[in-house]
């Protein structure tokens, strides 16, 4: 058998002394042997009782030994664990004869006794109480909705999504989080959600926010952005002005790319950047005009003298425009298309303009006045909106337009000033617009092909360029029929005809409103 030292300490000490007690007898009989026999038995029996009496003793004081704590602490959601405890008692495990009495719940916080009975020599009974702690130890989850981080220019930006917080006893907390706000450094701002459950136990969860700067500083011109000055007149650069959500009036930041020769006439496009600490740019530009109205008509008379722009609007149209396009590659004629938007089926007359030579321009999406002369932006997009179209169908982007009705229409007088805005944005943007300076009429008065051809010749001149206004819309066919007896008129009155490119000199009317 095999004795525990810690636990069967006990009887150890009653074998030895039941050892001593035979040894110590034995001795006293051989010590005393030549002593009166009735003494030596009086002495054996003294002693012999004694050591029985000690054995007896000890034996009832005897107690189970159990293997276990006085208080035990469960953890709340661990389940049933709480067993019956290991008992000993002298050399025997008597486990299974101990009783068990007492209730726990484990579903519930708190403190329960548990009583052990175990049965005992001399028919008695052993009691040991022992004290279950149920308890919450675990914290509480927190679950952030949304990101955990997040990137913004401004802690202004920042929307509290909130939190849930889940606890193992209490179920949801949410509404007991708390929220704080923590700058952690210029750049970093902690948004600290914390919730205790009712065992004390608390939970922390951070929200990063990074604050990043994507707002581009602005830029604002400091006087016009269309300046016209005659030739040889100084240009007084009067710069821009910079401001930066973050980085303040950074005007000194801002830089001029490209130079006014007031020396020599022409458009000059003065372009501003300026880019804040993070490097967000912001770009505007100012057209400079240098003009000398002697100066350009000489040149204009020079380089352009008797020359025929033929320009179509309104098209492409299944009908007109194939006509017209054939009468042009008959005789060798370039001439440009101002186009509105078109279907499927059309966009094969504008991969034809485009294959042949001619130039395809922009009149735009629309033609409904009071659409695209509501506002800046609505006339804008007009014309980006086909200028992307016109770059899908035949590859090439253009920055030719004619304003419907003209750049000196007042049609657009419901709206006061648009023209006027509208002929300095579109230069500014990098476009060129083009009116006429010879109407054929064709889209008003002319009844027939005489008529057109008629206006049309009585409008040329040799001392300019002349720009002339036809539609190829549906059913036109008076400009159909006169355009071969236009362009025989003037290859036989020695005028030349030319499509308008990016490099022709704008033709325009003086604008109303
Ligand atoms: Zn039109």
């Amino acid at each position: 058998m095999i004795i525990s030292l810690e636990t069967d300490v006990k009887m150890i000490i009653i074998l030895i002394e039941l050892l001593i007690a035979i040894l110590f007898t034995v001795l006293v009989i051989i010590t005393f042997h030549k002593r009166d026999i009735k003494m030596n038995i009086l002495f054996f029996s003294v002693i012999l009782c004694v050591s029985v009496i000690t054995i007896f003793l000890t034996i009832f004081f005897e107690m189970p030994r159990m293997s276990m704590n006085d208080v035990l602490e469960v953890e709340f959601g661990n389940g049933k664990i709480v067993v019956i405890p290991k008992t000993r008692y002298f050399f025997k495990d008597i486990t299974d004869m101990v009783k068990c009495t007492g209730k726990i719940n484990y579903n519930k916080l708190g403190e329960y006794e548990i009583e052990y009975d175990v049965p005992i020599l001399f028919n008695r009974v052993y009691k040991k109480t022992q004290i279950i702690k149920i308890v919450d130890r675990t914290a509480p989850e927190i679950i952030l909705n949304g990101e955990e981080e997040l990137k913004l220019n401004s802690i202004a930006e920042y929307t509290e999504t909130g939190a849930t917080a889940r606890d193992n006893y209490d179920g949801n907390i949410s509404k007991l989080i708390k929220i704080e706000e923590e700058q952690i450094s210029p750049k970093e701002i902690d948004i600290k959600y914390t919730v205790t459950d009712s065992s004390g136990n608390i939970t922390t969860k951070i929200r990063k926010i990074y604050l990043i700067d994507n707002v581009s500083p602005e830029i604002t011109l400091i006087g016009k952005s269309k300046i016209v000055l005659e030739l040889g007149e100084e240009y007084i650069e009067e710069g821009v002005s910079a401001i930066d959500d973050k980085d303040g009036d950074i005007t000194d930041r801002a830089q001029v790319e490209g130079i006014v020769d007031t020396s020599t006439v022409g458009n000059y496009l003065l372009k501003y950047k300026v880019a804040d600490t993070t490097g967000n740019e912001a770009v505007t530009q100012r057209i400079v005009v240098v003009i000398s109205k002697k100066a350009e008509e000489e040149e204009c008379e020079e380089s352009k003298k008797g020359v025929i722009y033929l320009t179509f609007d309104d098209g492409p149209n299944a009908n007109t425009t194939p006509k017209i396009l054939d009468i042009l590659q008959e005789r060798g004629i370039k001439a440009t298309f101002f186009i509105l938007n078109y279907d499927e089926n059309e966009a094969q007359y504008v991969k034809r303009e485009f294959d042949e030579g001619h130039t395809v321009a922009i009149h735009g999406y629309s033609h409904e006045y009071k659409i695209i002369y509501q506002s800046k932006d609505a006339y804008m997009e007009n014309i980006t909106k086909l200028q992307e179209k016109i770059k899908e169908t035949t590859g090439q982007e253009t920055t030719i337009i004619r304003f419907p009705g003209g750049s000196s229409n007042t049609i657009s007088s419901f709206n006061p000033g648009i023209m006027t805005l509208l002929t300095n944005e579109v230069l500014v943007n990098g476009y060129r617009y083009f009116d006429w300076n010879v109407d054929s009429d064709d889209a008003g008065s002319a009844r027939n092909s005489k008529d057109v051809y008629k206006n049309v010749i009585k409008g040329l001149s040799k001392e300019r360029a002349n720009v002339v206004l036809m539609h190829d819309f549906s059913g036109n066919n008076k400009t159909v029929e006169a355009l071969p007896y236009i362009i025989e008129y003037g290859l036989e009155n020695g005028y030349t005809f030319e499509r308008i490119t990016e490099t022709t000199p704008m033709v325009t009317h003086r604008v109303f409103n």
